[in-house]
């Protein structure tokens, strides 16, 4: 089946064409600076497209080219926010475009951009089917304990406060490719997860389900990230809000402004760890904080799962980082984990144990592919819907 990934943006529109059964990716591009219009900014950029329906007319020579004839099966879509409702992909049609919609106030950067992306196709190829994969739906297994906020049940009920965790596509796809590697059924996994790329989560993993996750309300909440804070104490927003910082303030200082940026002044790792071994203190520290943390969240997971099978790190710095991963397994000796230096600096594509034998706990990294889960999801609605009745 020939899938066409759709990744929208506000104002990007990152795309992938992908043969499912051969698992190979024949085409992929970016659109960026949709809605900027004028661009003219003589540095030879072509101009934005006006919106996403346009960025859409500008790939689709590349699309068609790199179909070679064949035709695309479906469409599927990353959706940042699925709500309570969608604990699993769905097929679009109207109702749902509406439903995702409805779920933009809890999603105002990402939501509108996927509903924009969903009635671009929906106008360009009518008869293509459209499938919505949720970033959240892997969440939807946490148990109240875990997902509730000890704050007035009318925050819940009025506003939907309530922890929904993110980047569920990768951690679900990360956890089947953990437990195929361990020789373990998915069914009977039970595991920690930490995504860390520019955004991170770890996720406890219990029976192959996720049954508790650090991101929350919003991608803001857990680990330190590239310019998240991560978990901080509530009341350092009142205290600034009472100095008359406003919510767009507080909104940049904690998403853009904080994690390693704000510690080190720099949000990348890599530059990050180049700076800490060159003598750099600042990035040292950044380092010791968002490795402790992590470790925390490890420790607390360990016992959520009833006791973890594997530790699994995945996304860019999980799966390139050595010196990271070193970092928060020197904290992990309570819980008998032991890294082989060896396999841990080796780098490698493929998923792979980086622990020694006698580690208690193994030690994996499983690079993730979202785009592959994707178009394996649309694939698998697809074929289901066209044999209902
Ligand atoms: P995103 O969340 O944007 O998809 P990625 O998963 O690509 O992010 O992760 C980006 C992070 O991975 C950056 O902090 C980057 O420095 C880090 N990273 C990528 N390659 C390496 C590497 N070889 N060594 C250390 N960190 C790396």
């Amino acid at each position: 089946m020939l899938v066409l990934v759709i990744n929208s943006g506000s104002s990007s529109l990152k795309y992938q064409v992908r043969d499912v059964e051969a698992g190979s990716v024949l085409a992929e591009g970016l659109v960026e600076k949709i809605g900027m219009g004028n661009g003219g900014d003589g540095d030879g950029q072509v101009e934005g497209p006006r919106d996403h329906a346009e960025a859409l007319e500008q790939v689709d020579g590349a699309i068609h080219e790199a179909l070679g004839g064949r035709t695309l099966d479906a469409v599927g879509h990353r959706v940042v926010h699925g709500g309570e409702r969608f604990a699993e992909p769905v097929l679009v049609n109207n109702e749902i475009t509406r439903a995702i919609e409805r779920l933009n106030p809890l999603a105002p950067l990402h939501n509108p951009a996927n509903v924009l992306g969903i009635r671009a196709i929906a106008k360009k190829w009518p008869d293509l089917p459209q499938v919505a994969v949720f970033d959240t739906a892997f969440h939807r297994t946490l148990p109240e304990y875990a997902w509730r906020y000890a704050v007035p049940d009318e925050l819940y009920t009025n506003h939907g406060i309530r922890r929904y965790g993110f980047h569920g596509t990768s951690h679900e796809y990360v956890a089947h490719r953990a437990a195929a590697l361990l020789d373990v059924p998915v069914e009977e996994f039970d595991a920690v997860i930490a995504h860390l790329g520019n955004g991170a989560s770890v996720t406890a993993i219990r029976g192959g389900q996720s049954i508790d996750t650090s991101m929350g309300f919003t991608p803001l909440e857990g680990l330190v990230m590239g310019t998240r804070s991560g978990d901080l104490d509530p009341s350092i927003l009142v205290f600034l809000g009472r100095a008359g910082w406003s919510a767009e303030d507080l909104d940049s200082m904690l998403n853009r402004r904080s994690g390693l940026k704000g510690l080190a002044g720099n949000n990348d790792m890599r530059s990050v760890v180049e700076a800490a071994e060159a003598g750099d203190a600042r990035s040292a520290m950044a380092l010791a904080v968002a490795s402790y943390r992590l470790a925390k969240y490890i420790g607390g997971y360990h016992v959520a799962v009833g006791g973890a099978k594997a530790l699994v790190f995945t996304a860019g710095i999980g799966e390139n980082s050595h010196q990271f991963r070193s970092l928060v397994a020197a904290r992990l000796g309570a819980l008998g984990v032991e890294l082989d230096a060896g396999l841990n600096r080796e780098w490698s594509k493929e998923p792979r144990v980086i622990s020694t034998p006698g580690s208690v706990l193994p030690v994996l990294v499983v690079p993730t592919d979202e785009e592959r889960a994707i178009a394996e999801a649309t694939a698998a609605v697809v074929a289901r819907s066209s044999v209902a009745p």
